[in-house]
């Protein structure tokens, strides 16, 4: 019987250095490395002719060597090099630290090479070529790689083998889905699943594999969540607050008028936070509809009330943003409540003295991230959580901030542009308000869609906005270690960006790897307007608030998902000032643009999520994940939409059914349900 449970040193081959690099990909039992899916796939390639190679690209050539290959000692390195000859011509060919070939790979026959096409000056270079008999490698081209997400010394051949020793020890008792449920659903066995993802015999087994596993991902996170909202129903709210009369002034001396769906969405809160039963509610609203202030008048009401409130959010960026707002709407108006920053970066002295003010009570509003639900915080009298972004946090880290008081209410935020009735099943345990209006002063964004060729033009443009007294985004991709070739990075750029721009432009980057002091300081200078150019990662993707900034230009458009060029391009277009969106894109290809033009067209991320929705045809799978949207590990809510929906209805059926899961063909799921929310949560750290 397969021990889930058991930790991955059980494997041979994992000593207790190679352990560490798989902890550090957060895989610590053998469950955990089933589960660690590979990110894509890679086929080998067709051989290319050596006269049509270019630079960068990975490629095979079926040539022979032209001569005997010659060595060169190094100082810690030994060089082979030699020529590759085909019918279209011939290119140069260098392996490091590999002598040996020099009496393998014989000259005058015909071979597979395959490596990384590089320059040397004018000449092209196969760097390290792996090398292949053609009957070998025209087997290999048969076969799908998977390629895994990796950490520092974590490589592809060590998970390959620990997986292939792990899928070994699957048998039946690993399968938690009934067999009628796959029967009626065409699903195929949790053996099958696991091993068709991981080493596929082709495209068609691994679709098949995947929406399996996509499945049961799903079934066990709609169940969980109706288990949730069970528990829930039984018990009373810890606090019935009162309605209070400044959060009427409050919302009248803001200098706007609060938009028609602020104020239905902000009725609705109100009448909960006043019932019996505590409030569960999310608020669905596009970027930039104003949710932020709906949140204030919810803690100022709880405040009112003599109780604590707390916000929590994905990044630091944001926690200090949404403190400093807080405050100054607090300090307008001559409130005196007491308002908390907490988060990780802070030093030891000042995260204890954010604990004394929050556990004596002194403190009404606590604001901060993942740091809100550390042990060592305890809150006095927390009546209401709120997680702004939710997207971006999973539901047990908003049920680790509620368990930190006594069934306090609850209010979700969220920008993710699902529709309703995806909605509906995704957050089964919530009401739903939906904010589907923008404040009127707002001009819609323009955009445009070009190519790199088009890049000196957006900065001559950003460089005139500067002018005008406005600021500028400019957003690269997330520089992952195998995709560095492609991905401009950060530093790089903002190299390139300066010199393209006068030197009275002020410019600076921020990325994920920067210290969380370091971005805070970045980001508070770009709101006070100091910097004026912020080239940056996705890191400023959620929340971020400077409506002075006009433009965002985004390279490498087309590997972002639509619902995160969406999200990103909501940090502009907050103010009153027309803003724009330079999209960038790399690569040509009918479908990219197709994309694009559906961002080019429309504002409306609702909208956005349905095209995207009809876009990616089945073929697409792998492709662009929507990263970060909600918690799941293979299911993708947007394209997995039909699974999403099948996995409800089962649940259903299973629960009219069986309504405990008491049966014993549903006790292996049971025991997953119940686990769902007690795993550890990986923290989003950004
Ligand atoms: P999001 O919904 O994306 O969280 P925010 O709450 O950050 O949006 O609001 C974006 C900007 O719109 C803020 O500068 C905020 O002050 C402003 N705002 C909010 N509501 C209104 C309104 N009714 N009229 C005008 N501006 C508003
Ligand atoms: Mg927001």
């Amino acid at each position: 019987m397969i021990d889930e449970t058991a930790p991955i040193e059980t494997l041979k081959g994992i000593g207790p250095k190679t352990k560490e690099f798989f902890l550090r990909a957060n895989i610590h039992t053998l469950g955990d490395l089933l589960r660690y899916y590979p990110r894509r796939y890679e086929r080998m390639e067709p051989p290319s002719e050596t006269a049509s190679l270019r630079e960068g690209q990975t490629a095979a050539v079926y040539a022979c060597l032209s001569g005997p290959l010659a060595m060169r000692r190094g100082k810690n390195f030994q060089i082979t090099a030699g020529v590759l000859r085909d019918d279209s011509g011939k290119i140069q060919v260098i392996w490091y630290n590999m002598p040996f070939l020099a009496n393998t790979v014989k000259s005058g026959r015909k071979y597979i090479f395959r490596g990384k096409v590089t320059r040397k000056g004018q000449q092209l270079l196969l760097m390290q070529p792996a090398v292949f008999d053609i009957e070998k490698y025209e087997e290999l081209q048969k076969e799908m790689q998977p390629v895994y997400p990796l950490v520092q010394g974590l490589t592809e051949t060590m998970v390959k083998k620990a997986e292939k020793q792990a899928l070994g020890q699957i048998d039946g008792t690993m399968e938690v889905l009934p067999l009628d449920m796959r029967k009626t659903y065409q699903l195929s066995d949790i053996g099958y699943a696991l091993a068709q993802i991981h080493f596929p015999a082709g495209e068609h087994e691994m679709q098949v594999a995947r929406r399996r596993l996509v499945f049961e991902e799903f079934l066990i996170f709609i169940l969980s969540v109706r288990r949730l909202k069970q528990k829930k129903e039984k018990t009373k709210a810890g606090y019935q607050l009162r309605k209070v009369q400044e959060v009427q002034k409050f919302s009248q001396n803001l200098g706007y008028e609060l938009t028609n769906a602020q104020k239905t969405v902000w009725a609705e809160i109100e009448s909960d936070m006043q019932k019996e039963t505590a409030m569960a509610r999310l608020v669905q609203g596009d970027v930039g509809s104003g949710k932020t202030v709906i949140a204030v008048m919810a803690l100022l009401m709880t405040a009112e009330n003599g109780c604590q409130g707390a916000l929590m959010v994905p990044t630091e960026v944001l926690a200090r943003q949404h403190y400093e707002t807080i405050c100054g709407l607090f300090e307008k108006n001559g409130y005196r409540h007491r308002v908390t920053l907490l988060t990780g970066s802070m030093t030891a002295k000042e995260k204890r003295a954010a604990y004394e003010e929050i556990e004596s009570g002194q403190t009404a509003v606590i604001v901060g991230t993942h740091a809100l639900i550390q042990e060592n915080v305890t809150y006095k009298k927390l009546a209401l959580t709120i997680t702004d972004e939710q997207h971006r946090f999973g539901v047990k880290q908003r049920e680790e901030l509620i368990g930190k008081g006594k069934c306090p209410h609850t209010l979700v935020m969220s920008a993710t542009p699902i529709p309703r009735t995806l909605a509906v099943i995704l957050y089964g345990d919530l009401d739903i308000s939906v904010m589907n209006e923008m404040p009127l002063n707002r001009l819609p964004i323009k955009n445009c869609v070009v190519d790199t060729s088009y890049r000196p033009k957006a900065y001559h443009f950003i460089q005139r906005e500067v002018e005008k007294g406005h600021q500028a985004y400019v957003i690269c991709p997330m520089v992952e270690e195998s995709e560095a070739m492609e991905a401009e990075n950060v530093i790089d750029y903002t190299e390139q960006l300066k010199e393209a721009l006068p030197c009275d432009i002020s410019v600076a980057y921020l990325h994920g790897k920067m210290k969380a002091k370091e971005k805070n300081e970045i980001m508070e200078r770009f709101v006070a307007g100091e910097i004026q150019v912020l080239v940056s990662t996705t890191v400023i993707e959620v929340g971020v608030n400077v409506p002075n900034a006009t433009v965002m230009m985004i390279e490498n458009a087309e590997r972002f998902g639509l619902a995160q060029l969406h999200q990103l391009r909501g940090r502009v277009g907050r103010g009153k000032d027309q803003s724009y969106c330079i999209m960038i894109r790399a690569s040509e290809g009918k479908v990219v643009k197709e994309r694009l033009e559906i961002l080019n067209h429309s504002n409306d991320g609702f909208y956005i999520a349905a095209q995207d929705l009809k876009l990616r045809g089945p073929g697409d799978l792998f492709g662009i994940r929507q990263s970060g949207m909600m918690e799941f590990k293979i299911g993708d809510v947007f394209q997995d939409a039909k699974v999403l929906q099948d996995a409800n209805e089962a649940a259903e059926q299973l629960i009219t059914q069986d309504p405990d899961l008491t049966m014993e063909e549903h006790q292996r799921l049971r025991r997953k349900i119940e686990q769902y929310f007690l795993e550890d949560s990986e923290s989003v750290n950004l």
